[in-house]
């Protein structure tokens, strides 16, 4: 059996090769290292992709963030409502920007941001909510942008662990994660279900307007060369990663078919097991399992994951302490116990492997493994 692993890069490399190794050599040959052919065509694909009219590509997840949050031309002491139980990005650049962290509970099925709670979270000062589709599945997005509506709120889709999952409203219309909303940020780190060789990462908006800052914001606040109406960051996509990306992209329905695949071997696995509660699907989501999380119920985690750990199957804690709880965003508005379902799930939660790469002998000795301890 090959060694498992949480993510596997290299098996998903070995059956793409050529494609990757030929766009790669391109790159190398035209020397158009910076905003070269390759990222224009990466881009334009995106748009087709994702059914959207722009999309801006970055450097990263979490400058995607922060040049949504300038583009939108957010200003310190602005309040933004987000969830508690996320990847810390996403209150990170809200608080570098001297804008105001709200954070929110979130639902205990999904793991996603609660509408209710974001409706007790508004003030006065609040101008936007940034959603994250948390694991590959979407928040609830309706109910979000309706609120949104009623307050002359915007909404920012942290989309970097849910690129291609569908939504669908109660209408029978549906949109890709990250187009539902005012904008919405990608990453394209590796691990992630569209990854690079590096890092990597766009933001999404059908808004010219938006589209038009963004794409000055992320260019030194230069629309013309050496002209700089507005303060910017240095925020790009490298052409090695965009063919990459082109070469990956048409493939990223069948890995979000595979990761499904081993998700649906792990949940029958479980289902006779109360004390594992297995993902929920939302309903108004596809899930695209960037991971497999389950909630472990009267069971000693810790003892588990080392349990695993000696048969060489790896498991992870995705997230172990909540937002509020974290050193640097110690707040006296927060105190443990302010959210409870965010709290309990960072005490009972790990994800096991997932990934394109997984074949049955894989999923039957990490079942197996997980069974054996219980
Ligand atoms: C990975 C991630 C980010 C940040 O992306 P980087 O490319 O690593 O900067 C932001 N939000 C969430 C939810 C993520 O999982």
């Amino acid at each position: 059996m090959q060694e498992i692993r949480m993510v596997d890069l290299k098996g998903q490399y070995e059956k793409i090769k050529t494609e990757i190794d030929s766009g790669i050599q391109k790159v190398i040959e035209n020397t158009a290292f910076i905003n070269g052919p390759a990222v224009k065509e990466f881009q334009k694909d995106l748009e087709v992709y994702l059914g959207v009219k722009h999309v801006v590509p970055c450097a990263n997840g979490t400058d995607a963030l922060q040049v949504a949050m300038m583009g939108l031309g957010l200003k310190p002491g602005d309040e933004v409502i987000t969830t508690s139980f996320t990847f810390i990005a996403t209150a990170e650049v809200i608080a570098l920007l001297g804008l105001t962290p709200v954070l929110v509970d979130v639902c205990p099925e999904t793991f996603n941001i609660d509408p209710e709670a974001i409706k007790k979270a508004i003030t006065s000062k609040t101008k936007a909510i940034v959603p994250v589709h948390l694991f590959g599945q979407c928040a609830d997005m309706e109910a979000i942008n309706d609120i949104a509506k009623e307050h002359g709120l915007f909404v920012i889709e942290d989309t970097a662990q849910a690129i291609g999952a569908d939504y669908f409203f109660k209408d029978g219309t549906k949109k890709k994660a990250g187009t539902i909303a005012d904008v919405g940020c990608t990453s394209f780190f590796p691990s992630k279900n569209l990854g690079c060789y590096g890092d990597g990462g766009a933001i999404f908006t059908n808004d010219d307007e938006l589209a038009k800052k963004m794409l000055t914001v992320v260019n030194h606040g230069s629309n013309v060369r050496y002209y700089h109406d507005t303060i910017g960051v240095n925020s790009r996509l490298d052409s090695i990663q965009a063919a990459v990306l082109k070469v990956k992209l048409p493939h990223l329905d069948k890995y979000a078919a595979a990761r499904n695949k081993a998700a649906e071997y792990y949940d029958k696995a479980f289902a006779n097991e109360p004390r594992l509660k297995i993902p929920v699907r939302s309903g108004n989501s596809t899930h695209v399992f960037h991971q497999y999380t389950i909630v472990a119920e009267g069971i000693d985690r810790e003892g588990l994951i080392k349990h695993l750990s000696s048969k060489g199957v790896p498991a992870m804690v995705y997230y172990p302490v909540p937002m509020h709880l974290q050193k640097a965003y110690t707040d006296p508005r927060y105190k443990e116990g302010d959210f409870p379902v965010t709290e309990y799930l960072s005490k009972n939660v790990f994800s096991l492997p997932m990934h394109t790469e997984l074949d049955e002998g894989q999923l039957e000795f990490i079942t197996s493994s997980v069974l054996g301890f219980l």
